[in-house]
């Protein structure tokens, strides 16, 4: 199965010049998703996390099936405002501006394995935010998982974790 026949490319979005992959026509086509869980799970098992984390929204497409797949709980890290209860916040820089991520407090015990997934590596600025809130609860990252990865934005020099990629685009 070739995954990159059902990722879509559709270029001036959200903004003239940028081109966005879009993979809501690899989640319609039932083959191609189950597919493609199954890639991350061989590509997440070797490090043995005990939980997986997904960054919002897509990396929740992604997190939530491969953890019922290897048998494990997910946490959720969210924009801000959305998570009830004791949360711990995350600024960081984006190109304009700034950005806030949040974890609840109480989601990973101190020492916690997890390999923290998204849908798609672009300068890496969001996963590295993503890494520098889970430290901050005391989680243990044992690598980046990725559906997608642009590797001409070079986004895994800004990880300092092993950054793994279903497909890559040059
Ligand atoms: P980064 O922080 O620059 O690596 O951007 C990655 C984040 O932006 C991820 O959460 C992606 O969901 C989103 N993103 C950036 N470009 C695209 C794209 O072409 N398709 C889908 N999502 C994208």
């Amino acid at each position: 199965m070739n995954i990159k026949d059902h990722i879509r490319s559709i270029p001036d979005f959200p903004k003239p010049g940028i081109m966005f992959y879009d993979i809501s026509t690899l989640l319609a086509h039932a083959e191609a998703w189950r597919d493609t869980v199954r890639q991350l799970k061989e590509a997440v098992e070797p490090h043995k996390p005990a939980l997986l984390v997904g960054i919002e929204s897509r990396g929740f497409l992604a997190a939530a099936p491969l953890a019922l797949a290897m048998g494990l709980g997910f946490v959720m890290i969210r924009k801000r405002g959305k998570l009830p209860g004791d949360i711990i916040t995350h600024n960081y820089d984006l190109e304009y501006g700034t950005d806030t991520i949040e974890i609840q407090a109480d989601a990973i015990k101190p020492g916690t394995r997890v390999v923290v997934l998204d849908d798609l590596l672009a300068t890496g600025g969001t996963m590295a935010a993503a890494i520098s809130l889970l430290r901050r609860v005391g989680a243990d990252v044992a690598a980046a998982q990725f559906i997608i990865e642009l590797g001409f934005l070079n986004g895994a020099a800004k990880l300092d974790v092993p950054v793994q990629s279903v497909v890559r685009y040059e």
